[in-house]
């Protein structure tokens, strides 16, 4: 059974909320506590965090659930080997430290959980939909927490959007260091967000034309030109001052070569006014991001740019996104 553990004393209708899945795994029976208390340390990280601390004052907008299904043996399993159970089969793949876990296991779990609310005891299932309708204000994650691995260089994380109408929007992470990150950057990417950083792949070496039409987001631009004033960039007016607007634009193109920037700020740094920094949404090239760093520039899974090593902040145009949305 989900159990919902916020917000108490509030009726917020789980179909007019956006819902948190807190999901164990590699908990066993005797860790059930321990889970528990991971919970819980998140939802005090949440309400600390900005933007989400304004949840104290609008928990309106937020229903988190968790689920709790015992394992035989704790942790995920570090790399290859056998003799290592978990209710969701999760591994640490030692090479980039991406967190594993086995989709198939977790959404037939999903399936079998109700969970009770006002409106009565439902399926979740029927709560949480797979695919782009988890996305924006009534939209889900999936956070797979695990404990804190032994090693904390073995610690792991990922993040996978849906790509169909079968699949879920799912964070996964094992409970190192700011783990938290990795699951406030999941609402975030769930509430609409683009990731702002990029892949190494071929088909990310720029964006084109014929794939900017479909990534019109609030954190990353598509341009063919770098800016020259800030007002060539219409959507970003909102987060501008009005001599700020006027000014000529500050670019900061990817470095030349083509492999991911995958520099960031020594020190976490809030950029103060928007600048462009060529690289966002996996592309390297023809893309911009308003900052050089930014929770949504960290990629959990990817082996690089680590999203919890050290507090990063949300950009501005991340945080103005996310205050229209937390309501
Ligand atoms: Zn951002």
């Amino acid at each position: 059974m989900a159990s919902k553990i916020y917000p108490f004393g509030v009726g917020n209708p789980l179909d007019n909320s956006f819902k948190l899945i807190l999901v164990a795994e590699g908990f066993t029976a005797a860790q059930k506590a321990d889970f528990a208390a991971l919970c819980q340390d998140l939802l005090d990280a949440l309400l600390a965090t900005t933007p989400f601390n304004v949840t104290r004052a609008h928990p309106g907008w937020l229903t988190v659930l968790k689920v709790f299904a015992p394992s035989a043996n704790a942790g995920p399993r570090i790399g290859a080997g056998g003799g290592h159970s978990t209710v969701l089969g999760s591994f640490v793949d030692s090479s980039t430290n991406r967190l594993v876990v086995d989709h198939a296991l977790l959404y037939a779990l999903l399936n079998v959980q109700v969970v009770t609310d006002s409106a009565g005891t439902r399926k979740l299932s029927e709560l949480v939909s797979p695919g782009d309708i988890m996305m924006g204000p009534t939209g889900a994650v999936i956070a797979v927490i695990t404990p804190a691995t032994a090693n904390p260089a073995q610690g792991a994380d990922d993040h996978v959007r849906p790509v169909d109408d079968t699949t879920y929007h799912l964070v996964a992470t094992t409970a190192n260091g700011l783990w938290h990150q990795v699951v406030l950057r999941g609402i975030a990417a769930a509430l609409g967000l683009a990731d702002e950083f990029e892949r190494p792949d071929a088909a990310y070496a720029s964006a084109s034309d014929s794939n900017k039409e479909f990534l019109n987001t609030p954190n990353v631009i598509f341009r063919d030109t770098p800016p020259t004033l800030n007002s060539d960039v219409p959507a970003w007016r909102h987060v501008m001052s009005g001599t700020e607007w006027l000014a000529p634009a500050v670019v900061h193109a990817h470095p030349p070569n083509d492999l991911p920037n995958t520099a960031v700020p020594a020190a976490p740094s809030v950029a103060g006014k928007i600048e462009f920094w060529e690289g966002g949404a996996g592309y390297r090239r023809k893309s911009y991001r308003s900052a050089e760093d930014c929770l949504m520039r960290r990629a959990p899974g990817l082996g690089y740019l680590p999203a919890r090593n050290q507090a990063v902040a949300f950009c501005p145009v991340c945080l103005v996104h996310l205050r229209s949305m937390l309501r």
